[in-house]
């Protein structure tokens, strides 16, 4: 295996030093509070740390937690066990007496190893908010995960899961020596609220771990009253459960909750007398806000829907898509009928709950439907005037959605306005494409929307996905909230090299060839070819992961294709 000084961590805030590389032969054991709570065999190292590998005869790895972990930081150290225990077949053993490694993670509050590790460490007392740094010195017994808090920790276990190297009975480990932190506060994901992510509930669970894993904390749902008769509709009551137990799923990980409501939704039941005027994406069922009466019930609705969740950190008042009322007195929508709803629901929220953040979303807002230019007057009074609760703007990258792109004139105007700001990217509006979605050109374009924007003032944001198929995209916005120069090109070897393992060449071959820009007139022929060897030389665990089944769906659909 090479290690090389790679281009994504270049940046300021990170460092990667070659040493060499530590081989271990089975054995696993993770420990807290002198509890084991999976383990393997014995050994010990050898070698010197001038080798570019260090091979390492039958040797024990223990995973050394400290004596008050988090919840994060059990949970992240059970994944890393399943993970390596899937890949390799390394098996649990008895105790951790004759670990030859041991693995220390955690933070300086949760770990006393880690605190005296981090006080000979500059870097680690100085690393920002949500960093890790990770130390695998093949000279000593202990290497370190250190984690500025539970996200960072789990942000670095994830790191160093996607820098071992999995063989059946083996696992290799590079010497490393990596500190980073992300470039945004805000590393979200947006579940758009629908079956094919709801079907499959534990699926979901790992899928939110597994963003965690890669550096996400942040997990976004939308609560569509009008998918129900009332709020004691039995199925919005399962639905707020299943929310409850995604956010709490985040929670475990260390990510923040956050919740996007469009801000004059209503019931199905709603009354009659109290509807909008018909406005393009909008139900009927909707209310007015200019009708007597229409606020207050609606942000008595909002309140309940707010209140029967768990603390949430980010709520976001979405305007449109759906949203918005033609009538006379709610236009413009932005100052006069959104502004109507949107004012006093912030208000009741900050008043219920000080500490969440309260964003207001501008999607559609800057098409003529939605008030053609009256969204510079929303922008411009509430950045003026800066509210309590105003955390700031979301605003739409969508460069290929008519009613929500932007141009850079509209970017400026807010860089202008110097609020701070969230994306809400669409990665996912692609009709009825299949299988795994790859559009590096389209990605493109959305990475530069995002260096649009004044650096100082972007936070991160919510990428919108719709199904499982996204996952690519939504990993690579999500690299870019940590690095937002970090190249498509690194994030797909990236990602290649976690879920093909040993095929990663062919399999980053066969994601070129699935990208919707491919020209290659042989594309056909070479995605068959591609997936035939990765069929026939990959070791199962790759094929368990639902990813392949994704792209295995993509290549018929090509093969099928004329
Ligand atoms: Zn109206």
């Amino acid at each position: 295996m090479k290690l090389e000084k790679m281009p994504f961590w270049a940046g300021r805030q990170m460092s990667v030093t070659k040493i060499g590389m530590l081989a271990f032969h089975a054995a696993l054991l993770v420990v807290a509070n002198g509890v084991s709570v999976a383990a393997a065999t014995e050994g010990r190292a050898s070698g010197s740390p001038q080798d570019e590998v260090i091979k390492v005869g039958s040797a024990e790895l223990a995973v050394v937690l400290g004596a008050h972990p988090s919840p994060a930081e059990k949970r992240v150290a059970v994944l890393l066990a399943e993970r390596i225990n899937e890949r390799t077949g390394i098996s649990p053993a008895e105790s951790c007496a004759k670990a030859a490694i041991r693995l220390v993670i955690g933070t300086v509050a949760s770990n006393d190893k880690i605190k005296a590790f981090a006080a000979t460490r500059k870097d680690i007392a100085s690393l920002g908010a949500d960093g890790y740094c990770i130390a695998a010195d093949v000279r000593k017994p202990e290497l370190y995960v250190v984690g500025q808090s539970d996200s960072g920790v789990v942000a670095g276990v994830g790191r160093l899961m996607r820098e071992l190297r999995y063989k059946r009975g083996k696992l290799e480990l590079p010497a490393l020596e990596i500190t980073e932190a992300p470039q945004m506060p805000n590393r979200g994901m947006y579940l758009w609220a629908r079956k094919h992510f709801f079907g499959k509930p534990d699926q979901v669970d790992r899928y939110i771990e597994e963003f965690a894993l890669w550096g996400g904390n942040a997990l976004a749902f939308w609560f569509e009253m009008g998918m129900f008769n009332s709020f004691d509709d039995p199925e919005a009551k399962q639905w707020l459960a299943m929310y409850r137990r995604f956010y709490a799923t985040a929670r475990r990980m260390g990510m923040k909750t956050g919740l996007l409501m469009a801000v004059n939704d209503a019931y199905k039941s709603s009354p009659e007398k109290l509807r909008i005027s018909p406005i393009i994406g909008c139900p009927n069922h909707y209310m007015c806000p200019s009708k007597p009466g229409s606020v207050e019930q609606m942000v008595a609705w909002q309140e309940q829907v707010f209140k029967a969740l768990p603390a949430i950190d980010i709520f976001n008042l979405f305007p449109a898509d759906p949203g918005g009322c033609s009538c006379s007195d709610c236009t413009p929508w932005p100052t006069r009928g959104y502004w109507r709803i949107a004012k006093p629901l912030a208000e009741r929220i900050h008043e219920i709950s000080p500490k969440t953040e309260i964003w207001v979303d501008t999607w559609h807002l800057n098409h003529k439907t939605f008030g053609g230019k009256d969204w510079k007057n929303l922008v411009a009074n509430l950045a003026k005037q800066r509210p309590e609760w105003f955390a700031g703007f979301e605003v739409a990258v969508a460069p290929n959605h008519k009613y929500a792109a932007m141009s850079a004139e509209d970017r400026k105007y807010y860089n202008e306005a110097q609020a701070p700001l969230m994306v809400f990217p669409d990665i996912s509006m692609w009709g009825n494409h299949q299988g795994m979605l790859v559009n590096k050109e389209y990605w493109k374009s959305l990475q530069a929307e995002l260096n649009d924007y004044s650096p100082e003032l972007m936070k991160g944001g919510w990428p919108y996905s719709e199904r499982w198929n996204t996952d690519i995209a939504s990993v690579t916005f999500l690299s870019w909230f940590w690095n937002s120069k970090k190249t498509s090109e690194t994030v797909l070897d990236e990602y290649a090299s976690f879920y093909f393992g040993p095929g990663a060449e062919t399999g980053r071959k066969l994601l070129d060839l699935l990208d919707d820009g491919c020209k290659d007139p042989q594309r056909k022929r070479k995605i068959g070819e591609a997936l035939a060897k990765l069929e026939g030389s990959v070791p199962d665990w790759v094929k368990r992961d639902w990813r392949w089944g994704e792209i295995v769906k993509s290549c018929r659909f090509f093969a099928n294709r004329h």
